[in-house]
């Protein structure tokens, strides 16, 4: 009976949480009646196209107010645009071996700057290549390149590696220098079908040089530059960053638009080889390019939309307009390439078939980064987002600290918490919240300060967060990096056994979407957020540990010298 009362409580709880996740999907549509199903294409080409760094939202048949790109919008609108189409990391190795191999990261393996796309994993090229297909590549970023290990079962591979820095001021092969190889290799193609043609572009990866002018006045050289740019940035004041940041998006929009114009040129190309009526064109991107909505310039730095919207434009012969507005992940293109083609889909994909009516439609989408002291990873649905993680492994032998950005979470199952703090300016006035609920405010100077802050008396587990209430300004004459040390703290609890999670930095940040599309509004500690939260973490959970390919081998790349420079540059070791 007891069990029976206790069902009858909660039973309206579960309701309200199975209805709010499955609400999450209530847009889903696909505009248009026609049998997508009926969509097969035995014997024909597959043209894929990844654009580095591309965000969905600077393109015109995304909605964005410039004419940035008149080549592929003709192509939208003749084939299938994903409007919610979703990346699975915010920079090239990882996003990419989830395109090539519709493995999630976490099952594909190649996360760091380092690791190599294992051997065991099966790419495209390699089903492909069981079904007659030959496979060819032209790719412009070391990541994907035959060092990274994505040259598997392609049957000639062109990498075009990146220059040196002081050499020329953009180390990218450009679209234009590609495309007069691509023009040269399909002018002398025997087999004008069954090919699999990946190309990979670079112009809109900053350095920007741009070669289209029509949103840049000038080319500034700190654009071509931009190795340098991030650091130069974040020791501006705020209107001299406005201005760059306009400028800079002046010229990835010149990058975007150039590039736009290659694509023409390929589909010209295409055209005249008689290739193109017989080919699937499939245009999409690694990640986007964050112009500082979050505090960062570039990308490979967070999971935030602007680095994880991406476009995919599916155009395939005849003329079959349709707009997708359901989540699709990049896990999701190669099984919707193989049903086009009418090739089963293997079983341990991750991915589902876009173009199947019967499919269930992805409920949500996950990201994962662990790259420069960062393991983050998110779970996206159209409504809600959760980003989880470390930013910072603490090493107690080292006692080391860091410089927190305006905020730093601990989490911890004490009622009280000793805590050495120091600031990098005097005066610095430091409010300490306890589960949401402010509970203490200090003022902590440049000399190591000892607080003991006592928490509310129970046995759960609490998240404290430690926020810096003054602003966060750096002089410019302090010419400090991108690092801006609002506040600065050492933490130890002797008391605590766990103190290795106890002092790691926590990322813990809940965005709904609908009201908050700019991710700017952290309502993690927001009462009314708690039962999303939970199901999101629970499903987020078992993402991460619901592994399909522990035994994976860890070879790391080899890499030249040459190479090993030239990705410190890029930041990735
Ligand atoms: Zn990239």
């Amino acid at each position: 009976m007891a069990k029976k009362k206790y069902i009858l409580i909660f039973l309206p709880l579960v309701l309200i949480i199975v209805y709010l996740f499955l609400s999450i999907n209530h847009e889903t549509n696909i505009k248009g009646n026609d049998d997508l199903n009926s969509c097969k294409y035995p014997n024909v080409n597959v043209i894929l196209i990844v654009i580095d760094t591309l965000r969905a939202d600077h393109l015109g048949c995304y909605g964005y107010s410039r004419n940035t790109s008149p080549e592929i919008d003709k192509l939208s609108k003749e084939g299938i645009i994903f409007k919610n189409m979703v990346a699975q990391s915010s920079w090239t190795k990882p996003s990419t071996a989830s395109i090539l191999s519709g493995l999630y990261p976490k099952n594909h393996g190649a996360m760091t700057g380092k690791g190599r796309l294992p051997e065991e994993i099966h790419l495209l090229s390699e089903i492909l290549r069981g079904y007659g297909y030959h496979s060819y590549a032209f790719v412009g970023n070391i990541h994907v390149s035959q060092a990274a290990g994505f040259n598997q079962g392609f049957k000639e591979f062109f990498y075009f590696q990146e220059k040196d820095v002081k050499v020329v001021p953009n180390i990218f092969v450009r679209s234009d220098e590609l495309n007069n190889s691509l023009a040269s290799f399909i002018r002398q193609l025997d087999d004008t079908s069954n090919n699999f043609i990946y190309i990979h572009y670079m112009d809109p990866h900053h350095p920007y040089l741009p070669k289209e002018k029509h949103f840049s006045k000038e080319n500034k050289k700190r654009f071509t530059n931009a190795f340098s740019l991030p650091k130069a940035i974040s020791s501006m004041n705020e209107e001299e960053r406005r201005i760059l940041l306009i400028e800079a998006i002046n010229a990835y929009d010149d990058e975007i638009l150039y590039n736009d114009k290659m694509i023409g040129n390929m589909v010209r190309m295409l055209k005249k080889k008689n290739m193109y009526s017989n080919s699937i064109i499939i245009i999409t991107s690694d990640h986007g390019e964050e112009f500082f909505e979050h505090g960062n310039f570039t990308h490979g730095k967070s999971l935030y939309d602007e680095q994880l919207k991406v476009p995919l434009i599916i155009h395939m012969p005849g003329k079959t307009h349709k707009t997708i507005n359901e989540i699709a992940n990049q896990v999701d293109i190669l099984p919707t390439i193989l049903s086009l083609l009418e090739i089963p889909i293997p079983k341990n994909i991750d991915g589902i078939d876009l173009l199947n009516n019967k499919r269930t439609p992805n409920l949500a989408s996950y990201a994962e980064l662990s790259i420069n002291q960062l393991t983050i990873s998110s779970i996206r649905t159209s409504k809600y987002k959760l980003i989880e993680g470390v930013t910072f492994p603490f090493d107690r032998k080292k006692k080391n600290h860091r410089w927190f950005k305006e905020r730093a979470l601990i989490e911890t199952n004490d009622d009280s918490l000793e805590l050495v703090i120091k600031s990098f300016y005097k005066n610095r006035k430091v409010r300490v919240l306890s589960d949401g609920i402010p509970i203490d405010t200090f003022t902590i100077n440049t000399k190591k300060q000892v607080f003991n802050i006592r928490l509310p008396d129970s046995k759960r587990k609490k998240m404290v967060a430690i926020e810096s209430l003054t602003p966060c300004h750096v002089p410019r004459q302090l010419k400090i990096s991108n690092d801006k040390r609002c506040l600065a703290f050492c933490i130890f609890n002797s008391r605590n056994v766990n103190a290795k999670s106890l002092l790691s930095a926590r990322y813990l940040e809940y965005y709904t979407l609908t009201e908050d599309p700019g991710e700017k509004n952290n309502r993690y500690y927001h009462p009314e957020s708690r039962e999303i939260i939970t199901l999101l973490k629970k499903n987020l959970k078992k993402y991460l540990l619901d592994k399909k390919s522990a035994s994976l081998s860890k070879k790391p790349v080899k890499f030249s010298k040459e190479q090993i420079k030239t990705l410190k540059t890029l930041g990735y070791m």
